[in-house]
């Protein structure tokens, strides 16, 4: 399991990114953590081989954004539109709030298939096109961090933790996704 260091965190704070906007990727090979960086719309991946001059933070691509920062400047996930969901698991009795830039359903396929939290079980309940998903993922996730639930698990070997549960129930969960979006986006939430 890897962990930002502090200086990871001046880093990205400098760089006006949100430590949410960071990707695990111990245990991947760069055509492993590509594919789930993209479809989570992540944009900086952690855990990952250190560059020649010892950096530890890359982005999608595999490259190193301290060496080149210039590649910072675009594909910011918080200005993305896209997909909100709330899945659930009962095996866990967890909510995951997560973001998908263009297929949850995909997402959630994936993350039946690696354990996600530790279940095999997830199923949407909600989803939403929503304008600037990626701010608003990380705005609902602090409205419920009462509830926020971490659990350890083992992805292709290695343990992370996952940092988008939550053990409150579906209402409460719909209820701080609804806060942040528009009234038109509150019209098109689906819900199944
Ligand atoms: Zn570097």
């Amino acid at each position: 399991m890897a962990r930002l260091t502090k200086a990871h965190l001046r880093y990205l704070k400098h760089h006006g990114i949100e430590p949410e906007e960071a990707f695990d990727a111990s245990g991947l090979k760069r055509a492993e953590y590509r594919p789930r960086m993209k479809a989570e719309g992540k944009f900086v991946a952690y855990g990952v081989t250190p560059c020649h001059n010892g950096h530890a933070l890359r982005n999608r691509y595999g490259n190193c954004i301290q060496c080149s920062p210039a590649s910072i400047a675009f594909a910011r996930r918080s200005e993305l539109s896209g997909y909100l969901y709330l899945a659930r698991s009962s095996g866990l009795g967890l909510i995951k709030v997560g973001f998908s830039s263009d297929d949850p359903d995909n997402r959630i396929y994936i993350a039946n298939l690696d354990g996600y939290g530790g279940a095999w079980d997830w199923q949407i309940c909600a989803t939403v096109w929503a304008d600037h998903a990626g701010a608003k993922e990380i705005a609902v996730h602090q409205s419920l961090s009462d509830f926020r639930a971490e659990r350890a698990w083992i992805r292709n070997g290695t343990a992370i933790v996952s940092k988008e549960l939550f053990d409150c129930d579906l209402a409460a969960a719909i209820g701080a996704l609804s806060a942040h979006l528009t009234a038109k986006e509150l019209q098109m939430i689906e819900y199944r």
